[in-house]
């Protein structure tokens, strides 16, 4: 997604954690700094964050998957009820999944690994790092953060108070943690096909697309310079809903899956994305071998499959919301619950 996406992901989460109702200290925390998801939510793909050398940018952050020759196959086959019942009907993701019948059994029976090529960019233990690091930076927030938390840290008095965590910075994080979310849901980042590459079409011909339906309000410098108090935001951000046909419907955001942690639960939305993925841009036709495949945008989704375009953008826009709220809403009972 482009920045305009990812800004508007991040706000529609806030919306709908405060319209689910629960989390209320949460959304105390992230809603103040509402504008701020347009700088946040982008940080993990702005090209100028970094100093010194390149080996210092923010780095990608992917998991390209494909079939898997090694000797540990078993190890790398999700079954297509194992995979559905890991992300949860809940999810527009498994609904989608549930419906195809282009993935046939042997494709399920296939054994298929995610990786990366070059340490570091792991999207699974990116968002991991960040939300294991985010809830020890929450235990020692400044007071107005301490407010927001039951309980105390009696080494927290010990620190300075410009040392401890501002209620600015942990938004940023929150917002930081979004874009990671968003990228997992986004099928090119999980598909390790060259045709899935973001110079490569179809990657960024469906985040132009995306982008266009968002709509320019949620552009960064919009954003910042807009009246509308915090409130107003997140109503625009509910507004966009109807560009992807969602409905939330007063859904109530789950856990995490039970026995997942934020690592276990990212693998399987990267899984269950790169199964998208070979939908959209059918396996059988362009092949996951074969590297000089390309998937232009009109040829997948031109003409009589502008429904599965419909289909896919509501599928991933609405897991992606979802997701984020999941993982918030999860790092914050972390802190706060248990
Ligand atoms: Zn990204």
């Amino acid at each position: 997604m482009d920045q305009r996406t990812h800004s508007w992901i991040a706000i529609r989460a806030i919306a709908l954690l405060e319209d689910e109702n629960k989390e209320e200290n949460l959304v105390k925390l992230l809603k103040p700094h509402v504008r701020k998801a347009s700088v946040g939510a982008w940080i993990p793909d702005a090209i100028d964050a970094k100093r010194g050398g390149a080996g210092s940018s923010t780095d990608n952050h992917i998991l390209k998957t494909e079939p898997y020759k090694g000797n540990q196959a078993s190890r790398f086959i999700i079954k297509k009820d194992e995979l559905l019942e890991s992300i949860g009907m809940y999810r527009k993701t498994a609904q989608f999944l549930r419906n195809d019948n282009y993935l046939d059994e042997q494709w399920w029976a296939t054994p298929y690994r995610g990786d990366v090529p070059k340490p570091g960019q792991h999207l699974p233990n990116r968002a991991m790092a960040m939300s294991t690091m985010m809830k020890d930076l929450l235990l020692m927030g400044n007071q107005e953060i301490d407010q927001l938390i039951p309980g105390d840290v009696r080494f927290a008095q010990y620190m300075a108070p410009k040392a401890r965590t501002q209620e600015e910075a942990a938004a940023m994080y929150f917002f930081m943690l979004s874009h990671f979310i968003a990228d997992a849901g986004m099928p090119c980042h999980c598909d390790g096909r060259k045709l899935a590459g973001y110079a490569e079409g179809l990657h960024k011909e469906l985040e132009t697309h995306w982008s266009q339906r968002v709509g320019t309000s949620f552009e960064k410098k919009n954003l910042l310079q807009a009246k509308a108090d915090s409130s107003r935001v997140l109503q625009q951000a509910r507004d966009i809903d109807t560009k992807f046909g969602l409905n939330f419907g007063g859904a109530s955001i789950p856990d995490l899956h039970r026995g997942h942690d934020i690592w276990l639960e990212v693998i399987y939305i990267c899984r269950a994305s790169f199964a998208v993925a070979s939908i959209i841009a059918p396996y059988k036709q362009y092949k996951y071998d074969d590297p000089k495949a390309r998937a232009p945008f009109n040829a997948i989704f031109g003409g009589a499959n502008k429904q599965l375009l419909d289909d896919l953008s509501q599928t991933v826009m609405y897991d992606a919301v979802l997701n984020i709220a999941i993982v918030w809403k999860h790092i914050w009972n972390k802190v706060s619950k248990e």
